[in-house]
């Protein structure tokens, strides 16, 4: 048995249509023509920088408000750690970077490139801590940005649930129709939720479904895991960006062909096939991270949109490291 080898890329998503933010789509707004937003209102910070140079600059608090109309705080699951984690809410913000993990070669690349702000999808402190002593990672990371006037706001749960928002996105590239979410937000709109599912325009093969999924998302070692029949025909389909298994009774509710999710361990699927009928819904497993990574250009592009009709002008860019774990992968020959 001879061991294929994968090795790790940068992302080069596949997702090449997904292209960067650095076009603003409504160029023809000149920041502060029409709007007049003025200093952000002092949330209560006893020392900063003072307010940004000039009425085109966003300053934290500012951003941080755009965040919260495009990723209201309230659709986060009541577990989540969402909103800023560092930052001051007077200071500039000029460039934003997006990424999914607020992991040490991201928060690195964003002081590298003079970044302002570190947005990622992920919590960097999700658990409470007792310390950040630089002597940890985490720690380490919290200064670095500190020391680096760099601050680090999560989109977690917020960003899976609003309209746009990880599923959705993921939805889109497939090419659903008909989108619902598949647990519904308790607090958003009928739209807003975990997951969703939608119809392609025409029936076609589990197979031939998978190799679009494949294709669609970043090349990463673990590539695309698929249960089920290559040959059968599928049509509707489920989608949770991230982990996705506890959503199980929901895709069986929403009488899916297919679930596309990350993370499914061993038992939540094999479970999931046992009670499968008639072979479904079959099984797509992709990368957390890829599933994941193609939110974040929409994303920076709605950010930018809404600073921009603000009147306010930042450089917003989307991280390419990957930052998926795993580096190599072995199958059968
Ligand atoms: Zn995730």
């Amino acid at each position: 048995m001879e061991p294929k080898t994968q090795q790790k890329d940068a992302p080069a998503p596949g997702a090449r249509e997904h292209s960067g933010p650095e076009t603003r789509e409504d160029a023809g707004q000149q920041p502060g023509q029409d709007a007049a937003p003025g200093p952000a209102e002092d949330p209560g910070d006893v020392a900063g920088p003072g307010p940004a140079e000039d009425d085109s600059t966003p300053v934290l608090g500012d951003v941080l408000l755009a965040v919260e109309e495009l990723w209201p705080r309230s659709l986060a699951e009541q577990w989540d750690a969402v909103g800023p984690v560092v930052g001051r809410s007077n200071a500039p913000v000029r460039r934003i970077l997006f990424a999914v993990d607020p992991v040490t070669e991201v928060v690195e690349e964003a002081v590298a490139w003079g970044a302002d702000l570190l947005v990622t999808h992920h919590p960097l402190l999700l658990k409470p801590v007792n310390s950040v002593a630089a002597s940890s990672f985490k720690g380490n990371i919290v200064h670095q940005l500190i020391e680096s006037g760099c601050a680090l706001v999560t989109v977690h749960t917020n960003g899976d649930s609003a309209v746009g928002g990880v599923s959705d996105v993921l939805a889109d590239a497939f090419g659903l129709q008909h989108v619902k979410p598949l647990s519904p937000s308790v607090n958003g709109l009928p739209e807003e939720g975990i997951g969703r599912v939608g119809e392609l325009g025409e029936a076609t093969t589990l197979g031939t479904f998978a190799e679009t999924v494949f294709s669609l998302m970043p090349a990463v070692a673990g590539g695309v895991k698929v249960a089920g029949n290559r040959d059968a025909l599928v049509r509707t389909i489920a989608v949770c960006g991230g982990a996705g298994d506890s959503l199980f009774d929901a895709v069986r509710e929403a009488q899916a062909d297919v679930y596309v999710t990350a993370d499914l361990r061993h038992h939540p699927a094999s479970e999931a096939r046992e009670a499968a009928v008639d072979g479904r819904p079959y099984l797509i497993d992709v990368s957390h991270f890829g599933s994941e990574w193609l939110w974040l250009t929409p994303a920076a592009a709605a950010l930018e949109n809404v600073l921009a009709d603000q009147g306010y002008d930042v450089e917003i860019r989307v991280s390419g490291i990957n930052t998926d774990p795993w580096d190599f992968i072995l199958t059968p020959a």
